[in-house]
């Protein structure tokens, strides 16, 4: 298999044909390609008669972590992708609230733009926030509601809908076009 061209520049710019084993960092090189370089020594226990797997590396690296109980709630497909993907940062507290910006020194202010109060950090915007919270009251009056017509449809109709969901998301998608 022949080299990519990041790799051949790589070998050309930096190592210059010396062994990527004896590579001395400079000060100059990029953020991301020094985290390259600093992991390099640790690849070797990967490195099984001069192939790797990415997969093995990758588990490697990462370690072996510990369950998580809401990886089921993150995880799962009742969501879009992209939703899940802001859910699970939101989970492990990495968004970038406007409390992380502005304590480095990103913006000017870190109050939330949504009610415009106090400091937006992921537990305000969340669970505290005004707007969050009459989010939060419009789909608990919709959930309600859909829980209890659910309910009498298995007793009126001898059926249990298994579509519960999807209806509630219908309808808060027509309110919001609404508003
Ligand atoms: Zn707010």
């Amino acid at each position: 298999m022949s080299d990519s061209v990041w790799v051949r520049w790589v070998h050309g710019i930096y190592t210059k044909g010396g062994n990527w084993r004896d590579f001395n960092v400079p000060i100059t090189l990029s953020w991301a390609f020094k985290k390259i370089c600093k992991i390099k020594d640790r690849l070797d226990q990967w490195v099984h008669n001069g192939s790797y797997s990415i997969q093995e590396v990758y588990h490697g690296l990462l370690g072996a972590g510990q369950p998580v109980n809401w990886a089921s709630f993150v995880w799962n497909r009742s969501s879009i992708p992209k939703a899940r993907f802001i859910l699970w940062l939101a989970v492990n507290d990495r968004l970038k609230s406007r409390d992380k910006l502005f304590a480095l020194g990103l913006i000017s202010t870190d109050v939330c733009p949504l009610c415009g109060l106090i400091s937006e950090s992921n537990t305000h915007l969340f669970f505290a926030c005004i707007y969050s919270l009459q989010c939060l009251r419009d789909i608990l009056t919709c959930l309600t509601y859909e829980v209890w017509s659910a309910r009498n449809d298995s007793i009126w109709n001898f059926k249990v809908p298994k579509k519960t969901f999807e209806k509630l998301a219908m309808k808060l998608q027509a309110r919001a076009k609404g508003r």
